[in-house]
C-alpha cells in the first residue's frame, strides 16, 4: 500500500506553521507498514487542491488529507474531494446532534448555521466522529483508492488517526503489523546501520530500520503476520539478535526516554538521585520531574550557574574553582559530592561545561563538558565533547543525555 498525504492550508505555505500533522501521520503509517511516497501541501484553494487530488489518485492507494474540515468559507476539503471523486454530500443528523451537544456542553454557546456544513459528509462513507473537537473526519473508497479526511488541529488529527483511522487502515492490510522500538544511545545511526547491515539485507519480514533522533537513535523491528502472537513470535529472536549485535548501547525497548529507564532503575533499587547543574541549567531536573511519581526517586537539584553558587550552596572549595576553573574535573567532582550531601540522595550527578557560543575565559572549547557521578563509595567523572558547533541547546541536551546514560550504566554496573 502506498500512501500520499495532502495537507490543506495557506498558513502552511506561508510558513506560519509547520506541517506537523504530516510528520505525526507518516510516523504512524510507517509503523503500520504503509509506505508514504509523497507529502503534498496546498493552500485553501479548490482548483489547486483538485489538481493535487488528481495527481495523488494516480500514484497512491491511500490519500490522507488534513485540514479544511471546519465550518468557515475557506474550509473546502470535503467539497473539493467529493467533486473530484464524484460523490454527493449528505447531512448526517447524528453528527449534527453531536456538534450541537459539543457546543452547548464544552463551549457553552449555541452553534451557528455554518456548523451544519460540518455534518455534511460524503454518501456511503465511514464516519470518524470527533470527541475532541467539532469537525468529524471520514473515509471512502473510490476506484481502488481510499480517501481519508482528518482535521487540521494537531491534537484532533492525532486523536482521530489513533482512534478512528487506524482501525480503517488495519482492515485494508490483511493481517496485523506489530513493531517494537529499540532505543540506542552511544552509537550513531550510520554506525548502527553498518552493524546491522547483514540482518537488514537478509530480512524482508520481519524488517529492521534505523532512525536518527536528537542525541540518539532507534531501530524499529516490524513483523507482519496473521495474528499478533505470530508477529511477536517472529520478532522475539530478531530483537535478541539486534541486542546481541549492538550490546549495551541499547537502553530500552518501547520506552519513551532514557530518563524513564533511569527512573525505573532507581525505583527498582530503592535509590534516589539529585542533580547539580551548571551548563544544563536544570534540564536534568526538568526531565526527571516530567515523569509522574518523580518524587520517589528524584530528591531535587541546584542550578549552580555561577562560582558563588557552586561555592556558597554546594560547598565547592573556592581554591579549586580558582586553580582549575569552573569547567574542570575537580570542580565537577566537588559539585556532585556537595549536591549529594545537601540533597541527601544516594546518587548525585553534576554537569559543568561550555555551552557556547564562546569558549570560557581559560579558552576551554565550546562543547567541553564534565559530568561527575557521586555515590556512597566513590565519585567518577567523564570529560566529553558534546554537540559542538550545533548551538547552545544542542550542547545542553547532549550533556543531559550523557548524564542520564552515565547514571544508567552505573546502576546496571556497565562499563562507562
Ligand atoms: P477547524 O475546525 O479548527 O477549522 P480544520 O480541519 O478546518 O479545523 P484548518 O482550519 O485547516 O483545520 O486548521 C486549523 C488549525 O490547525 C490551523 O490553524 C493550524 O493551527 C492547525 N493545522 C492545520 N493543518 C496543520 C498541519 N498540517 N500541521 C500542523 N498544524 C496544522
Ligand atoms: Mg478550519
Amino acid at each position: 500500500m502506498r500512501a500520499e498525504l495532502i495537507a490543506v492550508g495557506t498558513e502552511l505555505l506561508l510558513g506560519n506553521i509547520a506541517n506537523t500533522d504530516a510528520q505525526i501521520i507518516s510516523e504512524k503509517l510507517s509503523a503500520l507498514g504503509i509506505t508514504v511516497h509523497h507529502h503534498t501541501v496546498v493552500g485553501d484553494n479548490p482548483e489547486r487542491l483538485a489538481e493535487a487530488l488528481e495527481t495523488a489518485r494516480k500514484r497512491a492507494d491511500i490519500i490522507i488529507t488534513t485540514g479544511g474540515l471546519g465550518p468557515t468559507y475557506d474550509d473546502l476539503t470535503k467539497q473539493t474531494i467529493c467533486k473530484t471523486f464524484g460523490r454527493e454530500l449528505e447531512l448526517h443528523e447524528d453528527i449534527l446532534e453531536e456538534i450541537k451537544t459539543w457546543f452547548e456542553t464544552k463551549l457553552g454557546r449555541k452553534m451557528t448555521d455554518n456548523n451544519i456544513q460540518q455534518a455534511m459528509l460524503p454518501v456511503n462513507c465511514t464516519v470518524f466522529d470527533n470527541p475532541v473537537g467539532t469537525a468529524p473526519g471520514c473515509a471512502f473508497e473510490e476506484g481502488g483508492v481510499h480517501v481519508l479526511m482528518l482535521p487540521g488541529p494537531p491534537y484532533e488529527c492525532r486523536y482521530m488517526f489513533e482512534n478512528r483511522a487506524r482501525q480503517y487502515l488495519e482492515k485494508l492490510t490483511d493481517g496485523v503489523i506489530v513493531s517494537h522500538e529499540l532505543r540506542i544511545f552511544g552509537k550513531g545511526e550510520s554506525e548502527v546501520e553498518a552493524a546491522l547491515h547483514e540482518p537488514m539485507t537478509r530480512l524482508s519480514n520481519p524488517t529492521l530500520a534505523p532512525y536518527a533522533k536528537t542525541n540518539e537513535c532507534l531501530v524499529r523491528a516490524t513483523a507482519k503476520a496473521e495474528t499478533r502472537e505470530k508477529a511477536e513470535e517472529m520478532l522475539r529472536p530478531l530483537m535478541d539478535e539486534v541486542k546481541e549485535i549492538l550490546g549495551d548501547v541499547v537502553y530500552g525497548v518501547d520506552v519513551n526516554s532514557i530518563e524513564e529507564v533511569v527512573s525505573g532503575l532507581l525505583r527498582e533499587r530503592g535509590l534516589t538521585l539529585s542533580a547539580a547543574e551548571s551548563c544544563t541549567g536544570g534540564l536534568i531536573a526538568k526531565r526527571m520531574t516530567d515523569l509522574a511519581g518523580a518524587s520517589q526517586v528524584f530528591r531535587g537539584g541546584v542550578v549552580c550557574y555561577t562560582n558563588d553558587v557552586k561555592a556558597g550552596v554546594l560547598g565547592v572549595d573556592r581554591a579549586l574553582l580558582e586553580e582549575y576553573g569552573a569547567v574542570s574535573e575537580p570542580v565537577a567532582r566537588a559539585m556532585a559530592e556537595g549536591c549529594r550531601k545537601i540533597c541527601g540522595s544516594d546518587l548525585a550527578v553534576s554537569v559543568t561545561g561550555v555551552a557556547g557560543p564562546d569558549s570560557d575565559e581559560r579558552g576551554t572549547p565550546v562543547g567541553t563538558v564534565y559530568i561527575a557521578l557521586a555515590w556512597e563509595k566513590e565519585t567518577i567523572c567523564r570529560q566529553l565533547s558534546c554537540g559542538k558547533g550545533r548551538g547552545r541547546d544542542r550542547v545542553r541536551t547532549a550533556a543531559a543525555q550523557n548524564a542520564f546514560d552515565m547514571i544508567r550504566r552505573r546502576l546496571l554496573g556497565l562499563a562507562m
